[in-house]
């Protein structure tokens, strides 16, 4: 149970997986060199080894306890750096193999740019002293060259993969979560958040609203004036619902002309005042090519230990009892919340 657990948080969260294989590398394949070195009384290596064996373990550690993986990765990228720069000052040409795997190694920890960055920091460091000792870290001008030339092309590389495959994974992570014509947020993203809030409610006790909406006889609008009429509606509802609601309220489209507006941080009075809200703001401002649209809406607070599905089902029964009560209106689900409030851990 425990391991599927922690198998899960891998396989969905790629920045701690990297960093976890990364550190397990790490500490694999530096530890025996650290132990080699002390052997050798090179103790400078020896303990530059060290450092990075244990700070990779403490860094692990912590992106897995906190689930913080950017202070991980900017932490190992510095210490991997400083550690590689030093050890390829101290041994020359043996040292400077490692370079190559770090700069790929700085790609995956942290942003292109700050990985770039750490790039041009490691070479001029090694040519500065290169030209302050000479013969310390290349054997030759020719060497250096040669090495500036193959490192800063393995960065380029190495830069362009990262940003492209950073940007794919940012458009891959939109287009799972958004409905392409609205541009709301989808059902999976719906049921996630429900889920999140219902799981914040127990822990913390903040109150969450729903509103389930529909739009009233959209139907007719799509027969009289064609399916593209009828996407433009919705697309101009999204966008004016948007603008009425507050920044933290988040809009679902969950179905065809049917959609969820989640508030946090709402009691039930907030939760009428806010239907009462956008319903004037649809009615005044919603024009269909056959005159105004309307919506009906149905609200419910979420109850203490409550489902997210049955808090829904509240929610949606109310809005089929405002579509019997005539349309253009909203019911809140009005039963009384039992007093046991309080955050359960
Ligand atoms: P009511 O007031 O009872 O809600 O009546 P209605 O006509 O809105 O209800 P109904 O659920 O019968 O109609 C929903 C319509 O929405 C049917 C379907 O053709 C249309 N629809 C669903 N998805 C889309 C879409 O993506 N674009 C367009 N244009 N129409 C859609
Ligand atoms: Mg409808
Ligand atoms: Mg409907």
């Amino acid at each position: 149970m425990q391991t599927s657990r922690l198998l899960k948080r891998l396989r969905n969260d790629f920045q701690l997986s990297i960093i976890t294989l990364m550190g397990l590398f790490g500490v694999l394949a530096i530890s025996p060199y650290a132990i080699y070195r002390l052997a050798e009384g090179n103790y400078l290596v020896s303990i530059a080894d060290t450092i990075i064996v244990l700070s990779t373990v403490f860094a692990v550690l912590y992106a897995w306890r906190t689930g913080d993986t950017v202070k991980p990765g900017l932490y190992l990228a510095a210490i991997f750096s400083v550690g590689s720069t030093l050890i390829a000052i101290n041994l020359g040409v043996n040292g400077l193999f490692w370079i190559y795997p770090l700069i790929l190694f700085n790609f995956f920890m942290v942003s292109p740019g700050k990985a770039a960055v750490a790039t041009l920091l490691i070479l001029t460091a090694l040519v500065s002293h290169a030209l302050i000792v000479p013969g310390s870290v290349f054997e030759s001008t020719y060497q250096m060259i040669s090495f500036l030339v193959t490192s800063m092309m393995a960065s380029l590389l190495t830069c362009i993969f990262a940003y492209r495959t950073r940007s794919q994974r940012d458009q891959l992570q939109t287009l799972a979560i958004q409905d392409p014509l609205t541009g709301a947020r989808n059902r999976r993203a719906m049921n996630e958040e429900l889920k999140i809030a219902m799981s914040t409610h127990r822990r913390h006790g903040n109150n969450y609203g729903v509103l389930v909406m529909d739009l009233d006889h959209f139907k007719l609008i799509n027969d009289k004036f064609g399916h593209q009429a009828g996407d433009q509606v919705l697309v101009a509802f999204v966008s004016l619902i948007k603008q009425a609601s507050r920044k933290e309220d988040r809009l679902f489209r969950f179905g065809g002309e049917e959609f969820l507006l989640l508030l946090p941080n709402t009691d039930r009075a907030g939760l009428q005042a806010a239907a009462a809200h956008l319903q004037r703001q649809v009615g005044q401002n919603l024009k269909g090519p056959g005159g105004p649209v309307t919506v009906s809406m149905g609200g419910a607070i979420l109850r203490p230990g409550e489902h997210w599905e049955s808090w829904l089902q509240r929610a949606d029964q109310h809005l089929y009892q405002a579509k019997s009560a005539g349309r253009n209106c909203t019911l809140i689900d009005e039963t009384p919340i039992p007093a046991s409030n309080s955050p359960v851990n």
